[in-house]
């Protein structure tokens, strides 16, 4: 459930109505409801109240700096990728014994980051990995905690770009080589193993390539529990679908959590749980708007002012977005089928093709649903464009939580040789 909703023919974001904050930003421009966010949050959070967790959201899902303080604010950990994650998320307020380190490719500077920083738990994903950690513990005369992250062999049934559970994925140590690999980690000067790790892939519609994945943790905990190896944190990752389609099909949070119950609830560890998408993605909106309609031979373009630059996943993930009309429509509006696409020089810079959509009048606003995961959070500036600002709702409040950049700021960091 989610505060974008039409009143009275005119699109708010809870109390904030779209078009006023349109005509004071400019388009286009992200929008977030902070009690969708809080929502999503709590819902998630309550749902494992029985079971010791600990939920880390995976801040790359959108990073921004408010988002992050709202959920500190309600008690939130984080999962990071980077040192500039870590940075963000201490700034925030997220306390650090609730954050975990997740990626293939951690460098020697952000290793040593995240210990001083005193991390709950690096998760480790090559045997070369451990090595630096051992070694950059060693320096800083600590002991880090860490997690392996397995890699399951399991097959996610979701977008190929996005699973990462298979075993010809980048991603975790191979099943075979985990139990020596712990083994070895044992035994090192500077580290503690703490726990054990897993994360398939995003945007998952079924349960039950989970519920696979997390019987084989559970198996492999008790395997390292007969060698003398005590898990202490499992954490099962993200991943979680939520609907972008009306009528999509979704995984009912209960029996995601109840498949997890069933599979390591008597274990007596703390589960960890790194979710993304569920919590932020339908607490966002891209707010746009018709530059052109164009006709041809065979086909009707409308072209807005939002393009790939701005939310790469149609063009990235063949990801499929609803976009509506700010203002509700007349009953007896026009529709007809056309291709909605960004004025970005790239054939990929298509939101949708062949949509049954209403005709467009110059100016007119719409907006990208289901865009608060994974939009701004991997925009660029392709085509010279400015990153869009952001606005976060609350009530009858908005607050610009980053503004637009002109066109000198956005070139700040470039520099022309003087020989030129
Ligand atoms: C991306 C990611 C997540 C979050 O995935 P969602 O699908 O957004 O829930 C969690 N854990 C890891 C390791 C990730 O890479």
């Amino acid at each position: 459930m989610d505060f974008f909703t039409h009143k009275n023919g005119e699109l708010f974001a809870e109390d904030c109505k779209i078009s006023q904050i349109a005509s004071n930003v400019g388009t286009p421009f992200y929008c977030y409801s902070q009690k969708t966010i809080e929502r999503h949050f709590r819902i998630f959070d309550d749902v494992f109240a029985g079971i010791a967790h600990t939920t880390c959201y995976a801040m790359k899902a959108n990073p921004n700096p408010a988002i992050m303080k709202v959920l500190a604010k309600l008690g939130a950990g984080a999962d990071i990728v980077s040192g500039g994650e870590l940075e963000v998320a201490i700034k925030a307020g997220i306390n650090p014994n609730k954050i975990v380190y997740s990626g293939v490719g951690k460098t020697k500077a952000e290793i040593k980051l995240a210990l001083e920083h005193n991390i709950l738990q690096l998760n480790i994903e090559s045997e070369a990995e451990l090595d630096s950690i051992n070694e950059v513990a060693g320096e800083l005369n600590c002991k880090a905690r860490i997690a392996f992250r397995v890699n399951p062999d399991v097959d996610a049934q979701t977008h190929e770009k996005i699973s990462t559970g298979k075993k010809e994925n980048k991603f975790g140590i191979e099943w075979q080589e985990a139990v020596s690999l712990y083994h070895k980690a044992s035994k090192m000067n500077y580290v503690d193993v703490t726990g054990i790790d897993v994360h398939i892939g995003s945007q998952l519609l079924k349960l039950e390539p989970f519920a696979e994945a997390f019987q084989k943790v559970r198996e492999l905990v008790l395997e390292l529990k007969q060698i003398g190896i005590n898990i202490k944190n499992i954490d099962l990752g993200g991943g979680l679908g939520i609907h972008y389609q009306d009528g999509e099909k979704t995984p009912e949070l209960y029996d995601y959590a109840q498949v997890i119950k069933r599979a390591i609830g008597d274990l007596g560890c703390n589960v960890i749980l790194e979710p993304g998408r569920v919590i932020m993605g339908n607490a966002g909106i891209l707010v746009t708007k018709v530059i052109y309609t164009k006709k041809t031979a065979t086909k009707n373009f409308v072209i807005i002012d939002a393009a790939m630059n701005d939310l790469i996943r149609p063009a990235l993930y063949s990801a499929f977005h609803k976009i509506s009309l700010v203002k509700s429509p007349d009953a007896n509006k026009p529709k007809q089928k056309c291709d909605i696409v960004g004025p970005v020089c790239e054939s990929s810079d298509c939101f949708v093709k062949d949509y049954d959509f209403y005709d467009c009048d110059n100016d007119e606003l719409l907006y990208i649903s289901s865009a608060g995961a994974y939009g701004s959070a991997m925009s660029s500036t392709y085509n010279s464009r400015p990153l869009v600002p952001e606005i976060l709702a609350s009530g009858s409040d908005y607050s610009i939580i980053r503004r637009r950049p002109n066109y000198e700021e956005m070139h700040l960091l470039e520099e022309v040789p003087e020989w030129l």
